[in-house]
């Protein structure tokens, strides 16, 4: 038995910051971690994909010279990203600089699966089956992610279809590719892989694209990945997969769907019992675990990152991991706010949003004013010409004049979100938003055309 201050079960970017800033401050931490310090984000999630999509969007640059500047031949290689992929971003897969980074700080690491077995103890399972009893004197905080989940089709699980884990290790693009989800992590998959020469096919349980942002989001993106040769499928209800040991057969409401590879993006579980829960009160049957504005779940248990439910992103599971590290140390800080929650799917347009949708904003009472510009009748946009889709949203608050969500869909989308995370953030009246300067010709200039339609 190993007595500390502190176990963080789970070193995803949130609970690796967490460690490092409490063993920064003197505190005795023993990070726990089943597969690699860091977590989803730079081995299989955000930082590989974004590397993919930089190499897709350069591939699709190249494609517009025919229109905008003389000729250029195109030959994609996938050989340059899949390098890329293993050497910059995870290092082959592992995480010895991670972890010695953390070591650095002054904390331990264990590599295995930590186990809440009662109040204030953690046993850790080593991969050869030893396992070691951590006491926290002062905190357990969790930090357990997600595993990319299967959605319940016949004949799905005894196929070798693909997860991000997959799609992100790949040394070849496979000539067809049909991706099971339409959120942004299919979207996001789909559209590198199409750029890159396969025949891509999105299959969407719900009526649209990015069933959870603005529905014109979901609109464009079908409409821009059709123009690229794709083949979108909303409303669509995979009845059963089968696997003939060549290609995949996909049972689309009574269609046969037909592909070389199959991807499934739909959706990430967390399983609360293996972690134990049960042990400090909480619900193992449960989807997430809730938490206050600290990140308190239970007397002397933190969590953090995704398994909370407040927003799937890296910068959720880090601005989650200040506050409930300055919680432990009894310093003072703010408590948990999330109207301002940015989100950017990185296709091309770029979709970014903030805050509340039109849709939701009515659902929670408000009355709501929308303004929206559309990208290609801005200056820029116009100037832009081709790969110009795209559009701003803005939902105010009337009562309060202030924006409680917006959308930037378009080329750098995710960057002009910028400006509007923090009318959001700030309460910004609009009437002040209003008598800015917007530097011409931006993309951002859209934002004040916007605001004019809000009437
Ligand atoms: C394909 C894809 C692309 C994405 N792109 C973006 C993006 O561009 N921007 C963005 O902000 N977000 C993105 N995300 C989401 C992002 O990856 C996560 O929100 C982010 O990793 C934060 O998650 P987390 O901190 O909750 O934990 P994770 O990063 O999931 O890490 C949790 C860690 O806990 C470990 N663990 C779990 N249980 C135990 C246990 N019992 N014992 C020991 N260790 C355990 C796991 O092995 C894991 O390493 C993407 C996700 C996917 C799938």
């Amino acid at each position: 038995m190993t007595d500390v201050d502190v176990v963080v079960i789970g070193l995803g970017p949130g609970g690796e910051a967490l460690a490092s800033r409490l063993a920064e401050a003197g505190l005795a931490v023993a990070g726990v971690e089943a597969r690699l310090v860091g977590g989803e984000c730079p081995y299989w999630a955000c930082v590989p994909t974004k590397m993919m999509i930089r190499a897709a969007d350069a591939l699709a640059h190249a494609r517009q010279v025919g229109e905008l500047a003389g000729t250029a031949q195109v030959q994609p290689d996938w050989a340059p990203v899949a390098a890329r992929i293993r050497q910059d971003a995870t290092d082959d897969w592992d995480d010895e600089v991670a972890v010695q980074r953390l070591q650095g700080k002054g904390a331990t690491v264990l590599h295995g699966h930590g186990r809440i077995t009662a109040p204030g103890e953690v046993t850790v399972t080593t991969a050869d089956g030893g396992t070691e009893v951590l006491r926290a004197r002062r905190a357990i905080v969790l930090n357990p992610g997600t595993e990319p989940s299967l959605p319940p089709v016949d004949g799905l699980a005894g196929t070798p279809y693909w997860t991000n884990r997959d799609a992100v290790a790949v040394t070849a693009v496979p000539e067809s590719l049909a991706v099971l989800g339409g959120g942004p992590v299919g979207c996001e998959f789909a559209q590198v892989f199409a750029r890159f020469g396969a025949a891509v096919t999105v299959l969407e349980v719900a009526q649209r694209l990015l069933p959870g942002d603005e529905p014109e989001a979901g609109a464009l993106l079908a409409e821009v990945f059709e123009r690229e040769g794709m083949t979108v499928r909303a409303g669509a209800a995979v009845k059963r997969v089968a696997h003939d040991g060549s290609a995949f057969n996909l049972d689309v409401d009574g269609e046969t769907v037909t592909a070389a590879q199959l991807l499934v993006a739909a959706g990430r579980r967390t399983d609360l019992a293996a972690l134990g829960v049960g042990a400090v009160g909480l619900d193992e049957g449960a989807r997430g675990i809730t938490v206050d504005e600290r990140m308190r779940a239970a007397d002397g248990v933190w969590v953090i990152g995704d398994v909370t439910g407040l927003g799937a992103f890296t910068h959720t599971s880090m601005y989650q991991a200040r506050i409930a590290a300055s919680d432990i140390l009894g310093e003072p800080v703010e408590d948990a706010d999330y109207r301002a929650m940015p989100r950017v799917t990185f296709t091309d347009p770029e979709i970014g949003a903030v805050g509340l949708t039109e849709a939701a904003a009515r659902e929670a009472g408000r009355r709501v004013r929308v303004g929206v510009a559309q990208l290609p009748s801005s200056a820029r946009g116009w100037i832009h010409k081709v790969g110009n889709d795209g559009f701003v949203k803005l939902v105010e608050d009337a009562d309060r004049g202030v924006l409680v969500g917006a959308t930037s869909a378009g080329p750098m989308g995710g960057e002009v979100l910028g400006a509007l995370a923090v009318a959001v953030h700030a309460s910004v009246p609009t009437e002040t938003l209003r008598q800015m300067i917007f530097a011409y010709p931006t993309f951002h200039r859209a934002i004040e055309d916007a605001l004019a339609d809000l009437g």
